[in-house]
């Protein structure tokens, strides 16, 4: 058996490998799959559901899939509502499944952060990122099944004589349902569960479910193991513990995970004054618009569309959908003016600005074991959020739109475009509403030594031998795309050196 859940473990479980693997997200995955297939036997512990507990809706999902049930938020300028995956698969359960290589220029940067370590130059990272995009089935969305609310955007984009098109993303059976962060019902996306573990399962890996990580074990001055506390999937009472004993330990818990799990393990201060400094969010807000026609933003490919604009090279402008549930709750109202809603929310499109940001925030852990988490922006954040949301108001209205609903406290529906540009140039980020980050990252980061960050560029921590990272937390800066491609060629990479 090499997937287990709470149901296979009762008291006390000890269990002996080369390698004890804590999460199973891209990072723990692709570092699983290599270390599997180069004969070293692996553990996998995972917190969430061993197998996905999908339904069609929020609560469901927030529930078994979403890290700290999708409550987790960034204090500090603003409110920013933070979203990481739980469960076998991490944030490719829950994720719009889009993939993006990290630009030339940013890995280029790396390396010189690195001190010239060459692992993560374009040239390394180009042979990775055909293998696994090769493995997790990586295409260009189909326009059949892309939606108007994809369309419209590259339409209004390339209007403007802009770069646009539809993305490429880890969904190689898409039918275009629409609800990517619901979980797949149909098997269309291709998450970490469908294709990197089982190859690390045939390789011999086990990978336990419902395993929250609490303790790393230190003897001898360098990491030998994990311990856990199993529980029940549904009324998560406690049902046993598992320990790992190994000579490699790698955390791979997600950008909030892995620093939260170094706090309650007690380890952060051993592992240096950066252990979850540094946080980068990519934080998000969305421009929605009113057409005359039909769009169902819930039809098509979840965030299948994306548009760049040469003036701004920190702004990734991609579509946003919600299923009818979620877009009314997010719109508020009652009574006549929720009916009302519920009557245009079948012509509206939505589009979110995404920003590589220059602003860090910091994870620590409360004293139940929860994330702590503040984020600060710098003002070129700020400027690059202003300028993105009118750019994209701009491309809805040259897609079709006819009215804009701009994130701005107070504001509602804005019949032209200048009315738009005023509400958002009056507001500062205080009154921004709805921001949302989906990418916590570089909070762990990689670095040359333990005053600026925490792990070597091998992925070994500067402050404890034998403790590897291999998640999104080790990134030395922001990406500026989304991250999950890049987190599982990084993993592939530090894993292929800790074979030798
Ligand atoms: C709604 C949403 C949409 C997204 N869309 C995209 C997208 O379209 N494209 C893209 O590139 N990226 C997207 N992302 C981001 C992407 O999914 C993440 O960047 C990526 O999953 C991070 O990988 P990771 O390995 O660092 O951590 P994660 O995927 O977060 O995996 C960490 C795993 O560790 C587990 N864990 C945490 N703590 C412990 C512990 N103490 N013990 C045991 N297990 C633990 C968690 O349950 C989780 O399963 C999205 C994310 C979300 C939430
Ligand atoms: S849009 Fe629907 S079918 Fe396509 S990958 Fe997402 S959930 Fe699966």
């Amino acid at each position: 058996m090499t997937l287990r859940s709470w149901e296979d473990v009762s008291g006390e479980v000890e269990l002996e490998a080369d390698v004890v693997i804590v999460g199973t997200g891209p990072g723990g995955a692709a570092a699983a799959r290599v270390l599997a297939e180069g004969g070293r036997r692996v553990v996998m512990l995972e917190e969430g559901p061993a197998r996905p507990r999908f339904a069609p809706n929020y609560a469901n999902i927030m529930r078994y899939h979403m890290q700290e049930g999708g409550s987790m938020v960034a204090l500090g300028d603003a409110a920013i509502g933070v979203a990481a995956g739980r469960g076998v698969g991490g944030g490719t359960l829950v994720n719009s499944a889009i993939c993006w290589r990290t630009p030339d220029a940013v890995l280029e940067g790396w390396t010189e952060v690195l001190g010239g370590d060459a692992r993560f130059r374009p040239q390394a990272m180009a042979p990775v990122y055909d293998e696994i995009s090769e493995i997790i089935g990586v295409t260009k969305t189909n326009p059949d099944i892309a939606g108007e609310n994809n369309l419209l955007i590259v339409r209004g984009a390339r209007a403007l004589g802009l770069e646009a098109d539809l993305l490429h993303r880890n969904t190689p059976g898409c039918v275009g349902c629409g609800i990517c962060n619901l979980g797949c019902p149909s098997g269309g996306k291709a998450s970490v569960d469908r294709n990197l573990i089982p190859m690390a399962r045939a390789a011999g890996a086990l990978v336990q479910g419902d395993t929250k990580v609490t303790k790393i074990l230190v003897e001898g001055g360098r990491a030998r193991g994990v311990s856990g506390l199993v529980r029940h999937t549904d009324d998560r009472r406690v049902v046993g513990t598992v320990t790992v004993r190994a000579d490699t330990v790698v955390l791979a818990a997600g950008a909030v995970g892995t620093p939260r799990l170094l706090h309650v393990a007690g380890l952060a201060d051993q592992l240096g004054p950066r252990v979850g400094k540094g946080l980068h969010l990519h934080p998000g807000n969305a421009v929605m618009g009113l057409c005359d026609h039909e769009v169902r933003m819930w039809k098509g490919a979840t965030q299948g569309a994306y548009f760049l604009d040469p003036d701004l090279p920190d702004v990734l402008p991609h579509t946003l959908s919600m299923p009818p549930g979620a877009l009314l709750m997010m719109m508020g109202g009652q009574g006549s003016v929720a009916k009302e809603r519920l009557r245009q929310m079948g012509h509206m499109a939505g589009c979110l600005v995404m920003v590589s940001d220059k602003g860090e925030g910091t994870v620590s852990a409360n004293a139940d074991g929860t994330a702590n988490l503040s984020y600060y922006f710098e003002d070129v954040d700020i400027q690059n959020m202003r300028a993105g949301l009118k750019r994209t108001c701009e491309v809805l209205l040259a897609g079709g739109v006819k009215r804009l609903l701009v994130p701005i406290v107070g504001v509602g529906w804005v019949d032209g475009i200048d009315e738009a540009f005023a509400a958002i140039d009056a507001a500062d980020v205080t009154r921004y509403q709805g921001m949302y980050a989906a990418h916590p990252m570089a909070t762990c980061r990689m670095g040359q030594s333990l005053d600026d960050s925490v792990v070597a560029p091998d992925g070994q921590a500067h402050g404890l031998p034998g403790l590897y990272i291999t998640d999104s937390s080790i990134f030395p800066t922001s990406l500026g795309v989304n991250p999950q491609l890049t987190t599982m060629a990084m993993a592939t990479i530090l894993a292929e050196g800790m074979l030798g």
